[in-house]
């Protein structure tokens, strides 16, 4: 399957996979963690992040104060520049980039900053982190985003029920 194919199903079936992620938060939550971590690991042996991007192309990471300073002394700026050249607030008051594609994502899909990015761009789509379900809500969200997002909570779903 395609990539736009798992997010057009992704889509098609986002309203059951909403109300059924809801459920999950009353399952055990170390046996959920290993169940995601499982097919994580599986969807994402066939796919290529550099044939998608889409995280890339369409949402901005969080920049904490320490994946700011550890940029912009990559890039040889001063905080203060980088931050008013690439940086806004949101509504929750958390430093995200002014638009969107990211400036740092080339043609070819790889990202120009890769050894110093951001360590949400280091744990998106956040579906093999411990205490997963803390992060149901996100995943509901990537949903949108995330080709391997769609594939994994459908295996998930599958093995859960
Ligand atoms: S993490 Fe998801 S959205 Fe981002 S490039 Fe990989 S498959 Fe695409
Ligand atoms: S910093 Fe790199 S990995 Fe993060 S959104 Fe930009 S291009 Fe993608």
């Amino acid at each position: 399957m395609k990539y736009d194919e798992y997010l057009a199903k992704g889509r098609e079936d986002k309203d059951d996979l909403t109300i059924w992620l809801k459920r999950l938060k009353k399952k055990n939550p170390r046996k959920l963690d290993d169940v995601f971590q499982k097919h994580h690991n599986t969807v994402f042996e066939s796919i290529d992040c550099l044939k998608c991007a889409n995280c890339c192309k369409t949402t901005s990471p969080i920049f904490r104060d320490v994946d700011v300073k550890r940029i912009a002394k990559k890039m040889r700026m001063p905080i203060i520049k980088f931050e008013q050249e690439y940086l806004r607030k949101d509504n929750d008051d958390d430093l995200v980039l002014q638009s969107t594609p990211c400036p740092f994502l080339y043609e070819d899909n790889s990202c120009g900053i890769y050894e110093v990015r951001p360590q949400a761009c280091r744990e998106y789509p956040h579906t093999d982190q411990r205490k997963v379900v803390q992060v149901l809500e996100l995943a509901q969200r990537n949903l949108d985003i995330c080709p391997a997002v769609c594939q994994i909570v459908a295996d998930v779903k599958e093995e859960l029920g």
